[in-house]
């Protein structure tokens, strides 16, 4: 998982095309997802599905850092 520094105002707008996670380093960011925007806590996760826009803008007055990449498929739970 790459981490991206946002500067200060600074947007970033991408998709991936397998389920990923986007994880709020250092700083302040809004982050939207599906129509839906909200402010991360520090260290908080969220799960963004295969293929869906998500927009991360840096609120704060400093250099915000995150974590945004696939995880790849998560193993189906073995019965038994
Ligand atoms: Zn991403």
């Amino acid at each position: 998982m790459a981490d991206i520094v946002l500067e200060p105002g600074e947007v970033f707008e991408h998709s991936h095309s397998a389920e990923s996670r986007t994880t709020l380093l250092e700083g302040v960011i809004e982050f939207e997802v599906a129509g839906t925007t909200r402010r991360l806590c520090l260290g908080e996760a969220v799960i963004v599905p295969a293929g869906v826009r998500h927009v991360s803008t840096n609120v704060g007055s400093v250099p915000a850092r995150i974590g945004c990449g696939m995880h790849g498929p998560v193993p189906a739970p073995e019965p038994g």
